[in-house]
């Protein structure tokens, strides 16, 4: 049987572990799978575009278990009534194919988008940074804001997004959240003004310049979220040519990423490098530094990991049979349909 996890059980999942604790522990899943990078089987996203957006496909695996996410990507939806993303996804056991666990992944995609931002940029950022600029205020926004506030000690957040209602409900959001100050800015140059990271998060299919150049000051981190997709960037190139970019998977990233609008021999430094300890992360107190997050399969496979060892451990979710529990396992047909099957069409059928 696979157990399948609804939102709702990732909600209470949430709810009975708090926001900071499930952030944290996404984290430590999160890192634990970069730190073993060589033992997965890796590929760059499958994407299916439209007009006016995307539907992607993500596949990790290592020997024990394989993973994959269903993700949309529409900037146009909150028009119509549906969130920009939305997502799911399954787990399953490299020895036998058999599916262990069928989830919910919207809301699990916001969270461990925040956990991975949080990661790079304890290792990016400069350790004393307390003030962020949060551009782009929907519906991943909240998640981000307190991934850096619990789990990197932001305690000032500059906000800008061009909807104030956007704003306006994250600021009704996080108003409760004590030790954080929420600045409503009038435009992403007075959000980035004076700030430690930058995070852009915005949705548009387009290559927008949310931030340029001279909004960028010496020593900040830009945690660039929202470019994730052929001819949808955040940052003018200039920003890039100053900066130290750091990505998730390369191969993705130049497809996806903000590097798309780079030359090839543009040079990125691999996140899990910095992670493992092998390369230096931020080496200078007026280095910029670039996260250049499009967001990564091996991510979700973290966060499917995390949701399954949670589900066993507090019983959470349903069993379903998605697919078929069979005594005899060569017997698809007679324990499935049943030996009559063969023969006998129900009565009606063939004038239905
Ligand atoms: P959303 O539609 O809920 O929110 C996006 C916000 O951006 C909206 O409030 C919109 O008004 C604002 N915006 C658009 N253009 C802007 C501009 N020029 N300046 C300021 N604000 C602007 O979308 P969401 O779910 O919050 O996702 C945001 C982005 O993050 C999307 O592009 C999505 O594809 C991307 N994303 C990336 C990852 C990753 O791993 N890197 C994961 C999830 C989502």
């Amino acid at each position: 049987m696979t157990t399948f996890l609804a939102t709702e059980d990732v909600v209470a999942l949430t709810r009975r572990l708090g926001i900071e604790q499930t952030l944290r522990q996404m984290e430590a899943y999160i890192k634990a799978d970069f730190l073993r990078w060589e033992a997965f089987d890796k590929t760059a996203r499958v994407a299916s575009h439209s007009d006016i957006g995307v539907i992607e496909l993500m596949p990790a695996a290592d020997h024990e278990l394989y993973a994959f996410k269903y993700v949309n990507g529409h900037p146009s939806n909150p028009q119509v009534g549906l969130p920009t993303v939305m997502a799911f996804g399954a787990l399953a056991e490299v020895s036998t194919g058999k599916p262990l666990l069928l989830s919910e992944l919207t809301l699990t995609t916001a969270l461990r988008t925040a956990a991975t931002s949080a990661l790079a940029a304890r290792v990016l950022a400069r350790p004393q940074a307390r003030v962020m600029a949060l551009i782009g205020n929907g519906s991943q926004s909240e998640f981000q804001a307190l991934a850096f506030h619990y789990l990197l000690g932001i305690d000032t957040i500059r906000l800008y997004d061009v909807d104030p209602g956007a704003t306006a409900k994250l600021r009704l959001n996080l108003a409760q959240v004590p030790g954080l100050t929420l600045v409503a800015c009038a435009s992403a140059a007075e959000a980035a003004q004076g700030a430690d990271i930058i995070t852009t998060v915005t949705a548009d299919k387009t290559n927008a310049i949310i931030l340029d150049a001279s909004m960028i000051e010496p020593g900040m981190h830009i945690n660039a979220v929202g470019g994730d997709c052929p001819g949808k960037t955040e940052l003018a190139a200039d920003i890039l040519l100053g900066a130290t970019t750091f990505v998730e998977f390369e191969p993705q990233s130049r497809i996806e990423g903000e590097i798309q609008q780079m030359p090839a021999d543009y040079t990125v430094q691999p996140l899990w490098e910095v992670l493992a300890g092998k390369r230096a992360g931020r080496s200078r107190t007026d280095e910029i530094t670039v996260f250049d997050s499009v967001g990564f399969a091996l991510e979700d496979y973290a966060a499917l990991r995390f949701l399954h060892d949670q589900a066993q451990a507090h019983g959470l979710g349903v069993k379903l049979e998605v697919v078929p529990d069979l005594a005899d396992p060569k017997n698809l047909f007679g324990e499935a349909l049943g030996a009559a099957s063969a023969s006998a069409a129900p009565a009606g059928a063939l004038a239905a």
